[in-house]
């Protein structure tokens, strides 16, 4: 089998999401893409019911439960769309008629979580860091939880801020479902502590069209059927496939997850993080050129926001940077400078590259 390294040019890739993957995993997909190990098809021609497609599923699932030592514990599903359908389908299936749920309102994603539970039930704001225009993320004495929920909503990092919880928010046994989207796998969880963790593959564990469900299953049993049509039900997806599931999406996904054991695991890729996001973090922190409006205890590792002293300095930036192959480094529009996301799988050369860069910039007009 041809084992030739790719030749083709990789920019310095710093796109919020859809986001950089792995080269080593876009190679074995384009090695196996036209005919996946003798079937003479690729995997996306293949019934999702047959043995390929099954094992690659069952891989994918059993990584899964490894790197996040999930046991027997929870269930996998592989839905689709995205993050934004469980804002939804989390409350249909959880929080009923005469039941409370808590949220974290700590940025734009939760918000729109916090929007759509609305529509089914009662919703409690336990936190809200909205007038600071999302600023940070609570310390566990600043949580004002609501008599009994039936779970707390989280958003583990702030993608358009640069926030990000440094642990489990505290909440004193009750179930946690977390929008986990931009930071899933990159550091490993307190799983018994979730409920239900969900993210769209696109930030940090594959490409878009997947989404990565687990449900806990002692919880699951407590989700509502009656009223809630099939495909919304997490039940109907729990130990079966009840429809077609995104084939090519899980296995990218598959991919990854085999990527991230040969990293070391979740331990090994969040020590990776940690120093990546500290040589931008440590620019940022050099002087009074670079700053950025996050609380440092709720800096982001996945997603570095940061400004310049003027918006005409921060236009030269963005501009320098691209003639530098340097990408997708613009700010969200509501928070404005710049946001470098580092992802998994952003290579320490290009955060490397970044900060030098970073450094060069301040000479010439600091
Ligand atoms: C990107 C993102 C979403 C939206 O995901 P979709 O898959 O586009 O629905 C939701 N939450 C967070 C934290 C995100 O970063």
């Amino acid at each position: 089998m041809s084992t030739t390294r790719s030749q083709a040019h990789r920019s310095h890739n710093f796109s919020a999401g859809p986001a950089v993957l792995p080269l080593e995993v876009l190679e074995k997909a384009r090695e196996e893409l036209p005919d996946y190990r003798g079937t003479g098809s690729s995997i996306m021609e293949l019934s999702h019911r047959g043995p390929e497609y099954m094992e690659v599923d069952a891989r994918a699932r059993s990584r899964l439960v490894e790197l996040l030592g999930l046991g027997d514990d929870f269930e996998v599903m592989f839905l689709q769309g995205g993050a934004s359908t469980q804002f939804m389908m989390a409350p249909m299936n959880f929080l009923s008629g005469d039941r409370t749920a808590d949220y974290l309102n700590t940025g734009a994603w939760a918000k729109k979580a916090i929007k759509e539970a609305r529509i089914i039930g009662d919703v409690h704001e336990a936190f809200s860091s909205e007038e600071g225009n999302y600023n940070r993320v609570p310390r566990d004495e600043e949580l004002r939880m609501s008599g009994n929920p039936v779970y707390l909503h989280f958003t583990s990092n702030n993608t358009i801020f640069g926030t990000q919880h440094p642990e489990e928010p505290e909440s004193g046994g009750v179930p946690l479902i977390c929008d986990a989207s931009s930071d899933f796998l990159s550091r490993p969880l307190d799983v018994k502590r979730y409920g239900l963790i969900y993210a769209g593959a696109q930030k940090n564990a594959g490409p878009s069209g997947v989404t990565l469900v687990l449900v806990r299953k002692d919880f699951l049993e407590g989700a509502r059927t009656d009223g809630i049509p099939s495909m919304l039900q997490y039940k109907t997806h729990a130990g079966t496939m009840f429809n077609t599931p995104p084939t090519f999406g899980v296995y990218l996904v598959n991919l990854v997850l085999g990527w991230l054991q040969e990293c070391g695991g979740l331990a090994g890729i969040e020590r990776r993080n940690r120093e990546k996001a500290r040589l931008i973090y440590d620019e940022i922190d050099r002087d009074a050129f670079y700053r950025t409006p996050v609380e440092k205890e709720s800096r982001s590792l996945m997603n570095v926001v940061f400004r310049l002293p003027s918006k005409e300095l921060e236009k030269t930036f963005l501009k320098e940077a691209e003639a530098r192959d340097m990408h997708g480094l613009k700010g969200h529009r509501s928070v404005g400078g710049l946001r470098a996301s580092i992802y998994n799988a952003c290579p320490r050369e290009s955060v490397e590259a970044l900060a030098g860069f970073m450094a060069e910039f301040r000479q010439k007009h600091g």
